[in-house]
């Protein structure tokens, strides 16, 4: 019987994967980003691991791929067909080249990944700055205040952003509690009123108790925010207060939650991290089946699951459940400047993406001026593959091993 094709495995099948190179790219944020509630500066960014693969037939592609070189070398020699469906995505066996296979074969069908992912999205991706961390707090022998997070905010909305994250929690463990909460709501308030044009977002990093963010809420009932990231750890009971106080307050925030799990929901001697990936990726299911419940119960708005513990191809298939369930979603990005640019594509792509992650900064030997912001978001690209030229000559080659 004759085998029915699609043109696109087609004209993949055609290429088969000859070698592979493996780079790191570094990132530059346009300042030195600070703390949050938890963790320690995040300075001027980090580095990733890129690989830019190559057919038989000379086409190139590339993305993130973080696996020492051992794990790719048996793929090489493989067809373009069997490593990924456009219609589907990565096959499971080559995921650890999930995001180059999707440029790669982007390049082969002369398609931009949004458009293989089937363009339910607007082109035009809502972004908001990720980078407003406790920049008020340094330098921590003078620390500048709240005017450092305007002037933040500024640089950002200068370079196209209309929607700015602002972390908060200083009272869990750089201020004491009275004195962080208050600051937070200073710093709300500073931004919200010098950008009147511009959504404010909040990210707690699950620093506050209920109690506490009531208390800070109240301070800034009149900034109309957009979001609330993870306030707390997401229980029940504590959402149920926490929607029911907005309601009385006329808060219209979207509860953000999913980026990090909770012990609300964790069985005791449950695994944080599966060791074979699920349906979605490296999040346990206990995380993911709490959080489809609170959203049921109206607590949780938007999943902010990160976009590599699913995982690129994973995603694809996620995001038609959301739909079913009625969930829009926001993958986490942070802390890698190309990320926001994927979840770009995933948003055009697959759609149900109410903003994206944004991540300022420019990385080395990766071209981003094929993205441009209009009125606060990010336009995807028309080019094939993500549309991010790489160059090759400028980048830090890597000799990566598993030994
Ligand atoms: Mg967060």
């Amino acid at each position: 019987m004759a085998r029915v094709v699609a043109k696109g495995n087609e004209m993949l099948e055609d290429h088969r994967l000859q070698s592979f190179e493996t780079y790191r790219v570094r990132d530059r944020f346009p300042r030195f980003v600070s703390r949050n509630a938890k963790g320690n500066p995040q300075k001027y960014g980090g580095s990733i691991q890129v690989r830019v693969i190559t057919t038989d037939q000379g086409m190139k592609g590339w993305g993130s791929s973080h696996v020492p070189d051992e794990e790719i070398k048996p793929l090489i020699g493989e067809r373009m067909s069997d490593l990924i469906d456009p219609d589907v995505g990565t096959s499971e066996h080559a995921s650890t080249l999930d995001l180059p296979l999707h440029d790669l074969a982007g390049k082969i069908l002369g398609q931009p990944v949004y458009k293989m992912l089937g363009g339910k999205g607007s082109r035009h991706v809502p972004i908001y700055s990720g980078s407003i961390y406790f920049d008020d707090l340094e330098p921590e022998d003078s620390p500048r205040g709240v005017a450092a997070l305007v002037a933040s905010c500024q640089q950002d909305y200068e370079a196209g952003y209309r929607a700015f994250k602002l972390k908060i929690g200083r009272g869990f463990k750089w201020m004491d509690p009275e004195t962080g909460m208050q600051r937070d709501i200073e710093a709300v308030r500073a931004v919200s009123e010098a950008f009147p044009d511009c959504k404010v977002l909040v990210d707690a990093n699950d620093s506050y108790t209920c109690d506490g963010f009531i208390r800070f809420l109240d301070g800034v009932a009149d900034c109309d925010l957009y979001w609330i990231e993870e306030p707390f750890e997401e229980g029940e009971e504590d959402l149920t207060r926490l929607k029911d106080h907005m309601a009385k307050i006329g808060c219209r925030a979207l509860i953000a939650e999913g980026e990090a799990g909770s012990r609300h929901a964790r069985a005791e001697g449950a695994s944080g991290r599966p060791t074979e990936p699920t349906a979605y990726g490296y999040y346990p299911m206990w995380h993911i089946d709490h959080l489809y419940k609170l959203a049921e119960k109206g607590l949780v708005d938007v999943f902010i699951i990160d976009l590599g513990i699913v995982g690129f191809t994973r995603w694809r298939t996620v995001m038609p459940e959301l739909v079913a369930a009625g969930v829009p979603a926001s993958p986490h990005t942070w802390a890698w400047c190309v990320r926001p640019r994927y979840a770009s594509h995933l948003a055009a792509g697959s759609g149900n993406v109410v903003i994206v992650e944004g991540i300022p900064g420019e990385s080395s030997g990766l071209d981003y001026s094929n993205y441009t912001m209009v009125d606060g978001s990010m336009v995807v690209p028309d080019l094939p593959g993500w549309g991010i030229p790489i160059d090759e000559g400028g980048l830090e080659a890597v000799q990566s091993s598993a030994g």
